[in-house]
């Protein structure tokens, strides 16, 4: 068959549109961009054969139609080619394969997009709803080719409806309402938007709009004298001054604009003046500011209505000047001044881009890859350009570029979580009973772990059961606060009597066993449960179990108390000699100097830089009462020393006693805050026999935690191994020893 008599046998079903018929008739000198539409034109004619659409005519209507929207609005051969076929995967047989090998990667990216957004049931939304939809979209269409195709297949089918069921014809308007034209005015398409915004009103508010419409044509004569009159008025001044004006006119506003007017203002129509605008088409950005200026001159201008959104752009890129100024007769009339490349992005929105490309080479070529990214980077640069476009970072940046996960109930509802929720925290956010009672989830209808982020589009499936009940477990990997917190609750309330348990073998973990159950019951401890406003130690104990206090809080308010309770005057430097319930470490060590060259004389090793056997040390004769200290060499507490007050001491290695001397270190660690890390660390040093004398750990959101611990070192060697031991550890980001400072 010549191209020639296709078009002829098909010119009985159905009218192709003049310029497939160009395509197709010129299909052997084509460039590969013309040949990719009229082959998936040619596919998607043989796959819709024998198919009619509900207005009787051939389905194959409908996808030219859609190819030739997409086509007026610059598109690509890609986007045009995806018009033809978006709908052959969800209609026959073809596969998404199939469609991939035969017209290349992207075209079956755009197709397999735009039809999985068609499976989704909008018939329960709300307004709140309807903005996750929006955002769900944005999300889920990572090319916005596809959303661009989407509205084209929309507006189509708006403008087709008369031939469905009036209650289909209502349901798909609201869904248009909510959802696409808000899409289309986020993507600036303003041609779209206000088609698809006044077929709604047609359907959903028939009434009115009958009656607007009939209106504006009641008063189309008079309206038009005084649209010619403004005209004539503007365009000679604008002559006068060599202003060059590519279009000038004014026109009724389209009805649901006038509609949502007086909506708005509470008004009737014949209340509403300005139901014509003027549109003033010039060259240039100047020109436009000189036209604003005759516009001004001309006619009184209203205070407070002019927006300059050519300094200030919309967030959808939309460019104009607008003013309102009082015509002859004292009616307001509304004009809007702009060039001819602002009239096209706002009429084509994002699409513009496609037409607005650098022309030449490459314009040939707006399929690649790297076309695709430019344009995804444009988006990301009008973001930053605007630091106001609050609407415009909304609805991009925190749905492109994935800061939520729109899920779905069984029942269509669309739940938007934060990146990274699992099945679980879904579960609390339906209500919490519902997590309580949690045994599964199906994902897609299947069965899936708890512990799995869910991803966009995830339909999720709870399925409860009476004596089922939440896991301690699931702390780690719930991300929403809600969940948490319930879980929480959950076990205060139903496992008291293991949280006391629990909470016990915690505090032992930081405190040491020796002693532990009569710290319990000491005046300390009572105090330390008042301070954390719990009525016993029992409560304090739970509290602790189910991770409502820290083991960190309770240790560091005991340490406070005890401090609290001692004599001033006694606190020694090294702090943590000071609670009682550790051992004093010189104490560990019998009588047995450790240091040799301090033989009967009274001291103690400096808190300042708590020199270790096999560092060279030096001994400082104080003006206290408190003897010698002994300094790492090279301590800057000793430098300021004069030499006489300085003797000479050295390590004793312990031979003597065969016992090893142990000497108190302080190291801090940060580390990436997972549950469990310091039991981590601290399960490696003991299997050393390293002890253990205090450790504590600090978290703050979105930093590493912060662990400190003080530990008994027999020498350099032990210290250096301790390192290696912890920084082995994948949690760890960085070990250092603590050296207190301005202590002699
Ligand atoms: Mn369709």
């Amino acid at each position: 068959m010549t191209a020639i008599s296709i078009i002829e046998n098909r010119a009985d079903e159905v009218q192709l549109p003049h310029w497939l018929q160009e395509c197709l008739l010129n299909q052997s000198e084509a460039d590969s961009d013309d040949s990719l539409i009229c082959q998936a034109f040619n596919f998607a004619y043989q796959l819709h054969e024998g198919q009619t659409r509900k207005s009787g005519e051939p389905y194959i209507a409908h996808p030219i139609a859609v190819a030739s929207l997409l086509r007026d609005l610059g598109g690509d051969s890609v986007t045009i080619a995806a018009g033809f076929l978006h709908d052959v995967v969800e209609d026959t047989e073809v596969t998404p394969e199939k469609i991939e090998e035969m017209f290349g990667v992207q075209v079956r990216l755009l197709v397999e997009g735009v039809t999985k957004l068609s499976k989704f049931n909008f018939s329960s939304t709300t307004e709140r709803q309807a903005e996750n939809f929006r955002r769900m979209f944005l999300a889920m269409a990572t090319d916005i080719r596809v959303i661009v195709v989407k509205l084209a297949d929309r507006l189509h089918n708006m403008r087709t409806l008369d031939h469905l069921k009036p209650e289909k014809q209502r349901r798909i308007s609201q869904e248009t309402r909510e959802i696409f034209a808000p899409l289309a005015n986020r993507l600036g398409i303003g041609r779209f938007k206000w088609e698809l915004e006044d077929l709604c009103f047609k359907y959903l508010e028939p009434e009115a709009y009958e009656e607007i419409k009939a209106l504006i044509a009641e008063r189309r004569a008079d309206r038009e004298a005084r649209i010619a009159q403004v005209t004539e008025t503007l365009r000679s001044r604008l002559e006068k001054l060599k202003i060059n004006v590519i279009e000038l006119k004014g026109r009724p506003k389209h009805l649901y604009g006038i509609y949502q007017k007086m909506q708005r203002q509470q008004k009737e129509f014949s209340q509403i003046y300005d139901i014509a605008a003027f549109r003033i088409i010039v060259e240039t950005n100047e020109e436009c500011y000189r036209a604003l200026a005759v516009v001004h001159d001309a006619f009184k201008p209203i205070p407070g209505r002019f927006k300059d959104y050519i300094g200030l752009p919309k967030p959808n890129r939309y460019q104009s000047l607008h003013t309102t100024v009082v015509g002859s007769n004292g009616r307001p009339i509304e004009i809007q001044i702009r060039t001819v490349e602002m009239h096209h992005i706002a009429e084509y929105g994002i699409a513009a881009h496609w037409k607005y490309k650098e022309t030449g080479t490459s314009n040939t070529n707006l399929s690649s890859e790297d076309n695709k990214f430019a344009w995804l980077r444009q988006l990301l640069e009008w973001q930053k350009d605007l630091s106001d476009a609050q609407e415009y970072m909304e609805s991009v940046k925190d749905n492109l570029f994935e800061d939520d996960v729109y899920v779905f109930t069984p029942d269509g509802d669309v739940i938007a979580l934060a990146q990274g929720a699992t099945p679980v925290d879904f579960a609390y956010r339906i209500h919490s009973e519902i997590g309580n009672h949690m045994k599964g989830a199906r994902v897609n209808g299947r069965w899936s772990v708890l512990s799995k982020p869910l991803e966009n589009g995830d339909i999720v499936e709870i399925i409860t059961q009476k004596n089922s009940h939440p896991s301690l477990d699931w702390l780690n990997f719930v991300v929403s606060p809600t969940a948490r917190n319930r879980i929480r609750q959950w076990y205060k309330r139903s496992h008291r009597e293991e949280n006391i348990a629990r909470g016990k073998e915690l505090l032992e973990k930081e405190l040491g066993k020796s002693g532990f159950d009569s710290l319990l019951k000491s005046e300390p401890m009572q105090m330390v449960t008042q301070r954390c406003n719990y009525q016993s130690v029992e409560d304090l104990l739970a509290a602790l179990g189910y991770g409502e206090v820290t083991q960190n809080q309770v240790v560091n308010r005991l340490r406070d108390v005890v401090k609290e309770q001692q004599p001033v005057e006694e606190i020694s430097e090294t702090e943590d000699t000071t609670t009682p319930f550790v051992q004093d470490y010189t104490e560990r060590h019998g009588s047995k100097s450790p240091i040799i060259g301090v033989e009967g004389m009274l001291y103690h090793i400096a808190g300042c830089c708590k020199p270790l056997p096999g560092e060279s040390i030096i001994g400082l004769v104080t003006l206290s009462s408190r003897g010698i200290s002994i300094h790492r060499q090279g301590c800057h507490n000793v430098d300021k020393v004069p030499g006489e007050r300085i003797i000479p001491v050295s390590w004793n290695d312990g031979s003597e006693t065969g016992k090893p001397l142990t000497y108190p270190v302080d190291i801090q660690i940060e580390a990436m805050d997972r549950v469990g890390v310091l039991k981590d660390i601290l399960a490696r040093l003991s299997d050393r026999g390293i002890n253990i004398r205090n450790a504590g750990v600090k978290t703050s959101r979105n930093k590493p935690a912060l662990i400190s611990l003080s530990l008994d070192i027999r020498d350099r060697q032990q210290l250096e191994y301790v390192f290696q031991r912890i920084k082995s550890m994948s949690d760890i980001l960085n070990i250092t020893r603590v050296m207190n400072s301005g202590d002699h």
